[in-house]
């Protein structure tokens, strides 16, 4: 039976960690770290991913500015509001909440953001960084899942690591993360024909699908570390993950839960970002 990775414990490990960080910013440099976020429309996820992120600001004793802005905002008002934020020495890091309403280009957004406020790692600066290994931010989740492999104690130097999915967001950046920590790195996509035998050859197993319990125990190493990043719906409408979590902590060796993974870890690396960017933009 597998051990479970508690992501809500090690995010809390992190989050404590940058709140002394932040707090020794603001009494010895008088430093207050201040994070803008920017959501347009209503979509309902979306405003429950901004109050989180509101929140763990708090929590770590960050500013946070809410910028909730009408669905009918143009892409030119939006371009306008980031450029006055990168301009804004109260703001270290800048998060707009994907996604946008459809007229908006999302990729003209990311670029407008100043690569040095840009705490989600999405800027194409940001991406080139993280593949010759010279980053200032590492993109949340796929740090957030470097973290709980690490949390772990299991050594990733010359394990096989399969990582399901290739999206910018997780899959890739996940895969470059795990081969700077000389991980042997296969990427698997919907394209895949052997799914099932690359899966068991993983010592470390990440899986970023967005299909609900779609990976089963029997596609299962015994004793692998499996992450999962999944946020699907079970046929009940309950959150669950891309793995079957019930058939696969019989095989596997360590585990994270949904909730209570990756999930946590997310918000707790976007906080981590954010104190980094306020550091580097005051030079210290
Ligand atoms: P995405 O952009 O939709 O990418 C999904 C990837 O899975 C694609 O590369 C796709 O392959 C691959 N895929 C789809 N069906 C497959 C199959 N049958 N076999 C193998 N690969 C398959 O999704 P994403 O943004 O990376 O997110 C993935 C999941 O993680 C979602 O459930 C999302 O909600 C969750 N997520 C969670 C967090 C968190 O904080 N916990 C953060 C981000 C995302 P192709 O490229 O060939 O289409």
């Amino acid at each position: 039976m597998a051990q479970i990775i508690d992501g809500k414990a090690v995010s809390a490990d992190v989050k404590a960690e940058v709140a002394a960080e932040a707090a020794k910013l603001k009494e010895e440099n008088g430093l207050k770290v201040g994070l803008a976020v920017v959501i347009v429309g209503n979509d309902p996820a979306s405003r429950v991913y901004v109050n989180n992120k509101k929140k763990a600001c708090e929590a770590v004793g960050f500013q946070s500015f809410e910028y909730a802005l009408d669905e009918s905002t143009t892409q030119e008002q939006l371009l306008d509001l980031v450029n006055v934020l990168n301009r804004d020495n109260r703001v270290n890091g800048i998060l707009v909440q994907l996604p946008l309403p459809k007229h908006i280009d999302e990729k003209a957004v990311i670029n407008a953001i100043s690569p040095d406020k840009d705490v989600d790692a999405f800027h194409p600066v940001n991406v080139g960084k993280i593949m010759i290994g010279e980053y200032s931010f590492l993109p949340c989740t796929p740090a957030g899942v470097m973290r709980l492999i690490e949390s772990t104690g299991f050594d990733i130097t010359g394990k096989q690591c399969v990582v399901i999915g290739r999206s910018n967001i997780v899959g890739k950046p996940q895969a470059m993360l795990l081969l700077q920590k000389n991980g042997t790195v296969t990427i698997c996509h919907s394209k895949t024909k052997n799914l099932k035998e690359i899966c068991l050859s993983a010592d470390i197993l990440v899986v970023a699908i967005g299909r609900a319990k779609f990976i089963t125990g029997d596609m299962i190493k015994e004793g692998a570390v499996v992450i999962d990043v999944g946020m699907d719906r079970d046929e009940n409408g309950k959150l669950c993950g891309d793995v079957d979590f019930e058939t696969a902590e019989k095989a596997a060796g360590w585990i994270t839960p949904v909730p209570g993974g990756v999930g946590p870890m997310t918000i707790a690396m976007l906080m981590k970002n954010t104190l980094t960017a306020a550091k580097q933009q005051a030079g210290i």
